[in-house]
């Protein structure tokens, strides 16, 4: 159990959205709990250890809902490529390419980089193999998360490397589901993630759905690209959500990465099913993939949340540069006014914990809720000044604003400085283990001349 913590003389205390209703002062957490906020509370903070947030503004931590931890040792080594090309060239011989040594150091360097900047909760799709070391990582790093092992049982240039039979596919992802589902005093969770139509048999989403579903999250992606959406429908014979719908795949513990090329009916079907949309701007324009339409969703009964995908894809996870981005294409999609920074933030904490089963525990500032805090300093020069500290926080801060972070009240980054990782170590392992993963990636079909032109952009 952590110890209590009173956090001392916040400017500002936001408490969560939808409102964003405003205090200040002190917050007083206790065994990993918030149980005051606002005012002076030192006289009830017997025992805490004092931290000092004067001029800081308090947040809920924020919450990104899809993020591939196994690819941000290939930041940079991806580039230029629409999406199956850009898996099919680079990212799956580089995923397959991974040993245990190399995908720590990937987790480790994406956990010091959300965690600085502020995401204290994350869903994480890893690759196929040796994905306990993921969350070896994310039970040492402090941070919480839901995560599950890739599955990939077919598919058209898929590397054998990633490659795996149904039924293997099925009892790993098991086995990682009943050790660490729950695990880290239910920090961490366990989603069955089937990776997309392209990668998966019908059987394999088949035996998700039966026997994963409604126990496990299920966590995929979707109509993220026109070729994709197209190849998919000549494949199914209907479009990627309605075959989701008709294997009986949605519901409200379905997670669905991008949506970005969906029909009247697709957006009806996610409405009535409860499945969640996972937007993912940064990737969607760098892969020229499209833009998700979030007030056309929203409009229509869907429960959408942020995430910065994968770094080949974006290339930063910094979650309030997603905002951002989120905020600036909606308000060019749908017209000026049609989203408030508000609704954003609320998007980027509150909805992101809803739609990972947290919704009553995580993403608010009150007490009883868990201490997943962000202090950050809006006193800066590309902030201030500040007239409406939630247009500050979606418009002009950025992750390096970040001072301290709590999750689940222990305090992982303190003046800036990630606690559970060091950050040289961090930054060494990860240039070392990339020119290993390199070095292997050859057999695995990696091909760093690929081009738009002539990687082939059909199954
Ligand atoms: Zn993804």
């Amino acid at each position: 159990m952590p110890d209590d913590v009173l956090l001392r003389g916040a400017a500002r205390i936001l408490q969560g959205g939808p409102d964003w209703e405003q205090s200040s002062g002190d917050l007083l957490v206790r065994a990993g709990r918030i149980a005051a906020v606002g005012g002076d509370l030192s006289a009830s903070a017997d025992g805490a250890r004092v931290l000092d947030v004067r001029g800081l503004t308090l947040i809920p931590g924020l919450v990104q809902t899809h993020v591939h931890l196994c690819q941000t040792l290939f930041r940079g080594l991806a580039e230029d490529l629409p999406l199956l090309p850009w898996l099919r060239s680079r990212v799956w011989p580089l995923e397959a390419s991974h040993d245990p040594d190399s995908l720590r150091a990937s987790a480790r360097l994406s956990v010091h980089e959300l965690l600085a900047g502020g995401t204290t909760t994350i869903l994480d799709m890893g690759t196929t193999h040796h994905h306990e070391h993921v969350f070896e990582v994310l039970r040492e790093s402090g941070i919480r998360a839901a995560s599950g092992k890739a599955m990939m049982d077919e598919g058209e240039g898929v590397p054998v490397g990633l490659l795996e039979t149904t039924l293997d596919s099925l009892r790993h992802s098991f086995d990682l589901a009943e050790r660490w589902d729950g695990a880290a005093d239910g920090r961490l969770r366990y989603a069955f993630a089937p990776r997309f139509v392209l990668s998966c048999s019908d059987v394999l989403f088949d035996e998700v759905v039966k026997l994963a579903k409604g126990k496990y999250l299920l966590h995929t992606h979707a109509s993220e690209n026109e070729d994709e959406t197209r190849i998919v429908a000549e494949i199914k014979g209907r479009r990627n959500i309605e075959y989701f719908e008709d294997i009986g795949f949605l519901g409200p513990g379905t997670l669905l990465a991008h949506c970005v090329w969906l029909s009247d009916s697709e957006v009806g079907a996610l409405a009535t099913s409860g499945a969640r949309a996972l937007h993912c701007p940064h990737t969607n324009l760098k892969l020229g993939s499209g833009i998700a339409e979030f007030r056309r969703l929203r409009d229509a009964g869907v429960h959408v949340s942020i995430g910065c995908d994968g770094a080949p894809a974006n290339n930063r996870l910094d979650g309030f540069a997603e905002m951002r981005t989120a905020a600036l294409l909606a308000q060019t999609r749908s017209g000026p006014g049609s989203v408030s920074a508000a609704e954003i933030l609320t998007t980027m904490t509150r909805s992101g914990a809803e739609a990972l089963g947290w919704g009553d525990s995580v993403g608010q500032l009150e007490p009883g809720w868990d201490a997943d805090i962000v202090a950050v300093d809006l006193d800066t020069p590309h902030a201030s000044p500040v007239h409406d500290p939630v247009t500050a926080l979606v418009y002009s801060a950025q992750a390096s604003d970040v001072r301290h972070v709590l999750v689940a009240g222990e305090v992982l980054v303190r003046d800036g400085v990630v606690r559970s990782l060091d950050r040289d170590d961090v930054v060494t392992d990860a240039n070392a283990q990339i020119r290993s993963v390199l070095d292997r990636a050859g057999q695995h079909g990696y091909d760093a001349q690929s081009t738009s032109t002539n990687a082939g952009d059909r199954a």
